[in-house]
Formats: C-alpha cells, structure tokens, sequence
C-alpha cells in the first residue's frame, strides 16, 4: 500500500513539475547568438549558467530580477566565458538548481512513460474488446480467428501427396455449389495424422489461406477444463461463430486430448471429456448439406481416439503428413531459406542429405539457428559452416567448452576414437563423418555418423554393425585402461545397444529364435481400453530373448575389443591427434586409417 500511495504522489508531482518544464521552454526565444550580440552591445547585466542542464540565465539591463532570458549553450563555450570575461559582466555558476533540474528530466521522461503506459492500456483494451465480440456467454472462447490466414500452398513444402489430397477441399470452400448442384456430399471434417512439426498447422492455414476463407482454430487441450461444461460450451461457441462466418474452415489441433476413446483411460472415464467430445460429434452431425464448413483435425495419435470420431459423415478422410524425403527436405529448405541470405556456395541438397529424420519445423528452425549465427559472426550471408554448426545444434544441443587435457580428456578421446574406428572397420557401418571432443548437450564427446541414404529398409549386417559401433567406445575404454576405469560414458550406448539388440529378436526375426512377432511396442499402457498385456509368451520364452540378445551383445562386444586391440598404434595417433585439434573430419579420419594397413571385419556368424 504504501509503495502504491507514493508511486501517486510522484505521479501528481510529475505532472505538476511538467507544466513547468513546459512554460520554460517557451520562454526559449533568445538563443545563442543574440546572446554573443547583446554580451557586445552591452546589454547584459548579469548571467547564471546552470552546469547540469548548459542553461544561462540571462539578465538584461533594465530588466527586474525575474525576468531573464534562458538560452540553451553549447557543452564548451571558450568564447562566451572569454565575452563575459572582456565585457565585465556578473556571472556565476548556480549548481543549486542542477539537481532539481535532473530532476525535472527524470519527471518529463516519468511522464511520457506513464501517457505511453495508459496509451497502451487504452489499446490494449480496446483490442480486446474488439476480439469480445467472440466471448459468447459465460465460458471464456478461447479459439482463434484468423480472417486471412496468408499462408498459401507454396509455402508448405515436402508433403506432396497430402496437399494433392487436400486440394480438393480448398474446392469444396470455394465453390460449394458446384458438388451440391450433382448432389455430391461435401465431406466434414478431414484429420490430419503425423508427428509434431511435420506441417500439419500449416497445412490446414495453407488451406484456409487458398480458399480465402477465415481460419478458426482451437486445441483440443483448451477445450478441456477443470470444470465441467466448459468444454462443452466451448465447442458450441466456436461451431455457433463459424457458421455466422461461413464458409470457413475450423481447425481442432491435439484433437486426441478430446478425442480419446470414451470410457478409457485409468482412473475411469473423464466426464468433461466426454461431454466436449459428444458436443463435438453433435455438432458435426448438426451440418446442414452445404454450410460450407470444414473441420479439419490435427493429432500423431490416431490410435487412441474414439471411433465415433472417425464414422462417416466425421473425420472420415484421413491424410497423412509424414516426415519428409530427401527431396521433401530441399522443397522445405527452398521455402525456408527464399527470406534469408544465403551464401551462394551453399548447396542445399547437401543440407537435405544431412538431416534425415528431421520435421520441416526442425528445417525451419535449422536455418533461422543458421542466421542467428551468421548475425553473432557479423557475417554478411549464410556460408555452410554457420549451417553446419546450427545441424549439430538441432542435433546435439549447445556447444560446451572443451575440458582441458588430463586424464579424463584422453579417456573421452579413446572413447570417441573407439566408436570412430571400430564403425570404419566394420562392413556395413555408416561413414564416420567427424569425431569432436567438443562437448554438446549432455554429450562429453561426439562420434557422427553420415547416414548413407534413406534409412528404410536395414539389413541385418548392418545391425550388427551399429551395435558393434556403439560399444566402440566402452571396448576402447575397457581395452587401453582396464576393465576397472571403465566409466559411466557409455550409458547412452548400451541404451541404445539393448534396443536395437531386442528389436533383432523380438521384432525383425533376426536370431535362432525365429521369425515371431514377440513383443507389441505400439501399444501404449496408458491406453487403458484393456490392461495390455505386453508378454504373450511364457518365461520359457522370456529367457530365451534374454539369452538371444545377450548373445548378439557379446559377439558384437568382443568383435570391438578385437578391432581396438588390433589396430592400438593407429588409435592412439588418432588420439594425440584429437586432443591437439579437438575435431577430426571424417575424410582425415579415414586417410589415416587407412595408411596404418588396418583390415576391415568380417563380423563372424552368430553361432549358438
Ligand atoms: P505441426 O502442426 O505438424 O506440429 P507446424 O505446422 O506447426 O507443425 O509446423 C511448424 C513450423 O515448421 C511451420 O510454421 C513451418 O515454418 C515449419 N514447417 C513444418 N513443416 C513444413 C513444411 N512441410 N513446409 C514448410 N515449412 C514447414
Ligand atoms: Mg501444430
Ligand atoms: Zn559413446
């Protein structure tokens, strides 16, 4: 309270001191030069100049001793000092009114700031008062309209087959008439399946964007509240809104947080849920012929939502929006790299080669990483270093500093190397295509791979092969230091080395236990439509995978030490050479392998 009491008290003082700031100011008539004159014609009486402000107070003859001039001086005044000087004149210095005079700055910026703050204010609530006309009743709209959304199918890249599929329905919002004259059904509601940041937003704006239409969007968690009917309520506001505004296109984001399968879930059913859930099927069902509405829905969960939802008459189109090919890639990069400086030796095919696996969200935000780099080196355009740090960045998180040499340095170089040489040496490996010491994220070290093409179809020797690589870097530690410094480094790996290993028996039929289907991973436990039993086979069986994936882990294991122990003087070269440059390229890499005469592995058959 009372901070509040005094922050008032400023706020009339300011307002006060203001106005006679303001007055000064007009009485600025007398500048400089007519000050230098009348100094010469004698007609300065006395003057006063204020240090904190360069103001003089000038006095001419015959005036009283309130009347005086202000006139604004320069920081040095040699020449007018020089002046009073020669013409006799009494002068002072007043730092009296300095402080007073800052003062008044400070207020004059006090007040500007606080008529910019009630300003904003103003419009601020004059925006939103704007946007009230969409608050219906009691519950709290939370969709948003966007009249033109401004995005246009050129702008979505790499999705081909969905924007084919979904050019029919900027159609049906343009030229409803057309479908209904030969009695064609114009369909509701068309979902949207796929990983996040694979376009899904953009694409249904695309949509909108293209049929000219508005662009009412909500997320299916919004929908869901702590209380009861607001969901509900929610979804009649928003259907209500867009048919006053049709034809316009809705769009359902997380569709699955609304759309679960009723009566699932553990803890039993969630009564909001449901209720926003049958608002929405209700509403759906309430379209008449052509009311030039269409629902389009967004989720990477398919599996979990209710049937209901995807009758016909519902969601009954389904697109997918997946991740994009190579050639998707470089439709994404084009859109994305057309606003920014680009370096004209930057080839981005090479880019698109470098990042399978990555959403057109993760190219986006590549590039933009890319040009924030560029702007912190004072660059002119964006050249392929910049980009190649900001791909390891999306990939691996921050750069960290590197370690100073000792004993864990050169620990985490024979790591690195390990993994480095044992995937050279083994056939059926990726290319290495850098070693770093340079920490990254949670990394201490990196060892990157180039994938070869479009990892689709993996053989089994290439399985091997990367399990044999992971555990490069523990063989490397366990061979030159002894199985008592082996270190936690390797947790990531065997992670990844159990994984790939349990998929080999369990999945893809790759080991003496034959080609079945043992373990169901798809299936989610928060599921909830019955407990899923996640073991179909008995412990017999159970043992059995256990025994498998050992097994696959030994041989690979022990395939490491060997190519470790094999080849120590080209490792420990290797390792001088990292800790002295921090990186090794891929191609020096494999030169240097190369030269030692290192042979290649054969990885021997799985025998047991
Ligand atoms: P989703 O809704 O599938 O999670 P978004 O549509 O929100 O993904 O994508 C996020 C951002 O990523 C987009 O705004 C866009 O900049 C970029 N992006 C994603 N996919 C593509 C694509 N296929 N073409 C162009 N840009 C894309
Ligand atoms: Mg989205
Ligand atoms: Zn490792």
């Amino acid at each position: 309270m009372l901070s509040f009491m005094a922050g008032s008290l400023v706020l009339l003082q300011s307002l006060f001191v203001g106005n006679t700031a303001l007055a000064q100011q007009k009485k600025q008539a007398f500048d400089y030069s007519d000050l230098l004159r009348s100094i010469e014609a004698g007609e300065v009486r006395k003057i006063t100049i204020d240090p904190s402000t360069n103001i003089a107070d000038v006095y001419l003859e015959g005036t009283k001793d309130n009347e005086s001039q202000q006139v604004k001086l320069f920081n040095q005044n040699p020449e007018l000092i020089a002046k009073i000087r020669a013409n006799n004149i009494d002068f002072s210095v007043q730092s009296l009114g300095a402080s007073s005079a800052s003062v008044i700055n400070l207020m004059q910026v006090g007040v500007l700031f606080l008529l910019i703050l009630g300003l904003f204010i103003l419009i601020k609530r004059s925006a939103s008062s704007a946007a009230g006309a969409m608050n219906f009743g009691k519950s709290r709209a939370r969709f948003q309209m966007e009249a033109a959304t401004g995005v246009e199918f050129k702008d979505v890249a790499g999705i081909e087959e969905a924007k084919e599929e979904l050019g029919e329905v900027v159609t049906f919002l343009k030229t409803p008439d057309k479908f209904t004259a030969v009695g064609a059904k114009i369909p509701r509601g068309v979902l949207l399946i796929g990983p996040p940041g694979t376009g899904k937003t953009l694409l249904a704006k695309a949509i909108a964007g293209e049929a000219q239409v508005p662009f009412f969007s909500i997320s299916g968690s919004e929908f869901v509240e702590m209380f009861v009917g607001v969901g509900a309520s929610r979804v009649r506001d928003l259907f209500r809104k867009a048919k006053e505004n049709a034809p316009c296109l809705i769009f359902i984001d997380e569709i699955d947080a609304v759309g679960r399968q009723r009566g699932a879930g553990i803890g039993g059913g969630n009564d909001e849920r449901e209720q926003t859930l049958n608002q929405l099927l209700t509403e759906m069902d309430g379209f008449e012929g052509n009311t030039g509405i269409i629902v389009i829905a967004a989720t990477n969960r398919p599996d979990v939502l209710d049937s209901a939802l995807l009758r016909p008459g519902r969601f009954d189109r389904q697109v997918m929006v997946d991740y994009p090919d190579m050639n998707g890639r470089l439709g994404i990069l084009e859109v994305h790299s057309a606003n920014k400086k680009v370096a004209p030796e930057v080839s981005l095919h090479t880019i698109a080669q470098r990042t399978p696996g990555f959403s057109g969200a993760d190219l986006a935000n590549l590039l933009n990483e890319a040009a924030i780099l560029t702007v912190r080196k004072r660059k002119e355009a964006i050249t392929m270093n910049e980009i190649d740090e900001a791909i390891d960045r999306v990939i691996a998180g921050m750069e960290g500093t590197p370690l100073v040499d000792g004993k864990a340095k050169r620990l985490i170089a024979y790591h690195e190397v390990g993994h480095a040489i044992v995937g050279t040496l083994t056939k059926g490996h990726d290319p290495v295509e850098k070693v770093t010491l340079i920490p990254r994220g949670q990394a201490r070290g990196l060892t990157w791979f180039t994938p070869d093409e479009e990892q689709g179809l993996i053989s089994r020797t290439q399985l091997f092969a990367r399990i044999t690589g992971l555990l490069g870097g523990r063989a490397a530690e366990d061979v030159i230091f002894g199985d008592g410094e082996i270190t936690t480094g390797a947790g990531n790996d065997i992670e990844r080395v159990t994984s790939l290993s349990r998929q080999m028996v369990t999945k893809f039929g790759m080991s003496n236990l034959g080609l079945l289907a043992l373990e169901d991973d798809n299936q989610p436990i928060f599921l909830g439509n019955d407990t899923v039993n996640r073991s179909d086979y008995s412990q017999e069986i159970a043992e059995k995978i256990d025994q498998q994936i050992r097994s696959i882990v030994f041989q690979c294991y022990e395939n490491a030490k060997q190519i470790i122990t094999e080849n120590r003087p080209v490792i420990d070269k290797l390792v001088d050479l990292l800790i002295e440059k921090e990186t090794i390229e891929g191609d020096l890499f494999r030169e240097i392998v190369e030269k030692s005469n290192s042979k290649p592995l054969e990885m021997a058959k799985l025998s047991n």
